[in-house]
């Protein structure tokens, strides 16, 4: 067993590298562990969007706001959902993080913060993403982390993927073991922090923790759940995955690979709904266009296999947007190629290559045109009912709801100290970022920034504090 560090990191996303900073500028003695061969994480991946109340930007623009603001708003999205120890800490070390981040050089793009964005609306502008996503924050806290890394005062190991949390006869902490392209390692030091992230790449962790919910991931393929599972061993408490709520809406690009998910663009804020959307009765079950982006998400939530089908036909092929991220010709190209993108001559061919029930989805889609006709759409308020579904060829999109967070995770107390299966914290052993469950941080809903920003408040304050506390 090599060293005896202050801090051993588990993981350089977005959780750990404001960790190892902080730390490491403090003083101590920092071991980070790192799977992949870069540090990064799902900064890679994420919109990076973050929130927070308090900020010199808010400031700046003359907002008046508050944590207590900060903590109302984003229960009442979450339906009172969100873990109210964790939901404090993170409302009340937001500012801080943010105010951080900007002293280290991250631009807000212009015209933020606002009050919402992809997700339901705050009700003041505090939310807020770099001009380049998840890539803006990375860019940001790299030079930093880098800096410290050439000092020596970060040792960073790259390639590391940690398997083992090593105990001593009390069941304290004491170490970690990992595997390494030249064997296995290990390592001891006083304080452990799972900085790993989720588990929304792992799908038998993923069928283990969260049985119910079929996996169509988008997500770093690192988010094995190794932290989780490592943590589990020892009788940490993991509870949340009935806390889901699922992304509106993506494919399977390999039907075979549930971590193959892509999004279609479906927004009705950033492209006309042309189409109708049927359940596998072959019946609508929602506002096509309905502006709330948790009235779409929960609204597919609620359909078996958390599946839907977009169906057009060959005009609304022709004259609506792409309903994917392609250029338009590689989006028309896809029907009948692919097995989510389906094309058939008449509607009863088009049912069946869906497997859906023909007479369900022909009646579904002669009501649909009869409300274009008459322009009101009384059984489900579409608003955007420019045309019938009338010329074939026709066509089909296979869909789903899409994961990017894993619910479940590793629960804590309010110093962010993982809780055993006998109520009391592990002895040495710290969590921070997706391995505490999207559940916890944001509930069943999606609230702006409230997975990310956590993420980088609580590794931001456990490297100020770990010493400390
Ligand atoms: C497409 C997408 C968009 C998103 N957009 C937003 C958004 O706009 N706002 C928001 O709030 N949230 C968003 N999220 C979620 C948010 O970005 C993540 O929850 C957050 O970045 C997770 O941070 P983390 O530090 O916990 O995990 P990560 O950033 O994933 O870091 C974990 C690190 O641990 C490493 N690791 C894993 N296992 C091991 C191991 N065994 N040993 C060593 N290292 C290991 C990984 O390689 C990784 O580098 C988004 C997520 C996705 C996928």
């Amino acid at each position: 067993m090599s060293g005896n560090w202050d801090v051993i990191v588990i993981g350089a996303g977005s959780a750990g590298l404001p960790l190892a900073i902080r730390a490491a500028e403090r003083g101590a003695r920092v071991l980070q562990l790192e799977a992949d061969y870069r540090v990064g994480g799902t900064l890679y991946w994420s919109s990076g969007q973050i929130a927070a109340a308090g900020t010199r930007l808010q400031q700046q623009h003359g907002i008046d706001d508050s944590p207590d603001e900060h903590y109302r708003d984003a229960q009442r999205i979450a339906h009172g959902r969100i873990d109210p120890t964790v939901l404090r800490l993170t409302v009340d070390n937001a500012a801080g993080t943010i105010d951080w981040l900007m002293d280290l050089g991250f631009k807000p793009a212009p015209g933020t913060p606002v009050a919402g964005e992809a997700h339901e609306a705050y009700s003041t502008r505090r939310y807020l993403w770099g001009a380049n996503k998840g890539i803006s924050i990375l860019e940001t806290l790299k030079p930093a982390h880098d800096r410290l890394v050439q000092a020596g005062r970060i040792d960073l190991r790259l390639q590391h993927r940690f398997t083992t949390l090593v105990t001593d006869a009390r069941g304290a902490v004491t170490g970690v073991r990992a595997t390494t392209p030249n064997g296995e390692v290990e390592f001891a030091g006083k304080n452990v922090v799972l900085a790993s992230g989720g588990y929304a790449a792992n799908p038998t962790l993923w069928k283990a923790l969260t049985p119910r919910v079929p996996l169509c991931s988008h997500a770093n393929p690192y988010s094995r759940g190794d932290g989780l599972q490592a943590a589990r061993q020892l009788g940490a408490v993991v509870d949340g995955s009935e806390k889901f709520l699922c992304t509106f809406a993506g494919f399977l690009e390999k039907a075979d690979d549930p971590r193959s998910g892509n999004f279609l663009a479906l927004s009705p804020g950033a492209r006309k709904v042309w189409e109708i959307f049927v359940n596998s009765a072959g019946r609508r079950f929602m506002q096509e266009d309905h502006p709330s982006i948790d009235y779409r998400e929960r609204s597919l939530l609620q359909q078996k296999g958390m599946q839907m089908f977009a169906i057009l036909d060959h005009g609304i092929l022709q004259n609506a947007a792409s309903m994917t991220l392609d250029a338009p010709a590689d989006y028309k190209a896809r029907f009948g190629r692919h097995p989510c993108f389906v094309k058939a001559k008449t509607l009863s061919e088009l049912a069946k290559k869906l497997d859906l029930p023909a007479a369900n989805l022909r009646r579904t889609v002669a009501d649909y045109n009869r409300a274009v006709e008459a322009g009101v759409d009384r059984k489900w308020g579409k608003q955007f009912l420019i045309r019938r579904i009338e010329q074939g060829p026709f066509y089909g999109i296979r869909a789903q709801g899409i994961t990017v967070l894993s619910p479940a995770g590793l629960k804590v107390d309010r110093e962010l100290r993982v809780i055993g299966g006998n109520g009391r914290p592990i002895p040495n052993l710290y969590a921070a970022g997706e391995v505490l469950g999207f559940g916890r941080t944001s509930g069943d809903a999606f609230v702006g920034g409230l997975s990310l920003t956590p993420a980088l408040a609580f590794g931001k304050i456990l490297g100020e504090r770990l010493l400390s506390w």
